[in-house]
């Protein structure tokens, strides 16, 4: 069994509706349908949450939100004219309009792009609606998971071939509650995981994710399978993925997640997975990403390595002022923080100063301007040559590498370069390996 959830653009108009039909009916093991507001689309180039956002923010200033709700009106309306549907939308828009105008709470009102796409898709598939206010629960701002669990199992587990709405549930006082942005993904993912449905699909609009920025590299690779792990290394890393929150449901039972392409189905997209077992082996480099923004603070001072509690001094300053440390690289005399730039601005003198006090060093120097590139893949941690493979690769592409750190687990490597060489560099580790 399948619990398949459409993000908005696969669910913009009538167009994408019908798509989204011949993939729900394209096998019978598809039986559940998590779907998120309309999305930009072709015809709309709004999506409908920052919509029922803005009217919302009218609204509590007692400003007129008219226009913008006719916005959000002619995109329901539309949809179900050219579907034919019997739904009375309009009356359902009306009476949003009213709980609106009548000091419906925020999440209430964002909460309704989902709602409405619900109940048209489910008109339209002519399956149930199953209202996620009955299914999903939240506790003093917290998702209630073992509540959210049993119900959504009692609930649906009664009633294959349902669409549910995403991104909200109902809290202990009865009050609509929404996740954070994106978090239609999450419902998705509680609900594959309390059904232990077989695969989560998640239909966006690109087929997977990819080796590398495709801005960066051309005609980049597609990733075929990847662990939930390397996932969380590439997102932390800047690669766009899903909701981090999505992950979490998904793999406590192991439930593996296909983020496919509503536009071209028959890709195969990506498949995240919890391990990887001998039919799926990786490629040594599962993928590779990189931020901008960040400096390098290098404190020498001769044989800092043996003087105890050296690193506990510099980590409480750092602590003091709020600066979380990326990566700590050191040698015998020098050790370097790698911390993000945007952490330090207004505090760097006091940091040094602090710095000073505490540790007396011989020199502490500063450098901004690093970019910080990850390169992701399970793989590595059993294969011999990979870390000379990419510094052949960069040395080859004339890189001066500022920083080198990889952790025991092996899962990635980390290397900080100038930002001028940012692009060059992933450039040169993607051709090394694809
Ligand atoms: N519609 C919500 C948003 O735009 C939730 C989602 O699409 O996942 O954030």
């Amino acid at each position: 069994m399948k619990v398949l959830k459409f993000g908005g653009s696969s669910l913009a108009d009538a167009d994408q509706f019908k798509k989204v039909k011949d993939i729900a009916f394209s096998s019978d093991d598809r039986q559940y349908v998590v779907v998120s507001a309309p999305g930009k689309g072709v015809r709309s180039n709004h999506k409908v949450t920052d919509l029922l956002l803005m009217c919302y923010q009218l609204a509590s200033h007692d400003l007129n939100f008219n226009e913008v709700y006719e916005i959000i009106e002619n995109t329901y309306c539309e949809i179900a004219r050219d579907l034919k549907l019997e739904t009375d939308v309009k009356s359902i828009l009306k009476e949003i309009y009213k709980q609106i105008q009548n000091g419906a709470t925020k999440d209430f009102t964002a909460s309704r792009g989902e709602y409405l796409n619900a109940i048209l898709l489910s008109d339209y598939l002519g399956w149930n609606f199953v209202d996620s206010k009955d299914i999903i629960f939240f506790k003093n701002g917290e998702l209630d998971e073992e509540k959210t669990d049993i119900s959504i199992s009692k609930v649906l587990r009664e009633k294959p071939y349902s669409v549910i709405p995403g991104f909200y549930g109902i809290d202990e006082n009865g009050k609509i509650k929404t996740f954070s942005r994106g978090g239609s993904d999450i419902t998705g993912s509680l609900v594959a995981n309390a059904l232990k449905a077989d695969i989560y699909e998640n239909w966006t609009d690109v087929s997977g994710f990819l080796v590398a920025d495709p801005k960066i590299v051309e005609n980049s690779k597609t990733i075929e399978y990847i662990t939930y792990r390397e996932l969380r290394e590439l997102s932390y890393m800047g690669a766009p993925v899903l909701h981090e929150d999505s992950i979490v449901p998904v793999k406590k039972n192991g439930i593996p997640i296909n983020i496919r392409n509503t536009n071209s189905p028959k890709d195969d997209g990506t498949t995240i997975i919890s391990s990887y077992d001998s039919k799926k082996t990786s490629s040594k480099v599962t993928g590779i990403a990189g931020k901008h923004g960040f400096s390098v603070i290098t404190i020498e001072k001769t044989f800092m390595n043996s003087e105890f509690g050296f690193f506990r001094k510099i980590m409480s300053v750092l602590e003091t002022n709020e600066v979380p440390i990326e990566h700590m690289p050191s040698s015998i005399d020098t050790v370097s923080l790698i911390v993000e730039t945007g952490k330090i601005v207004n505090k760097l003198d006091k940091i040094i100063e602090e710095i000073k006090i505490y540790t007396n060093p011989k020199s502490i120097s500063v450098e901004h301007g690093i970019s910080l590139i990850a390169i992701v893949g399970k793989g590595m941690v059993n294969s011999k040559g990979t870390s000379g493979k990419i510094f052949t690769a960069l040395g080859n592409s004339d890189v001066n590498i500022r920083m080198i750190s990889q952790g025991s687990s092996e899962l990635n490597i980390i290397i900080g370069v100038q930002d001028k060489d940012f692009e060059r560099s992933i450039r040169a580790i993607y051709n090394a390996f694809y």
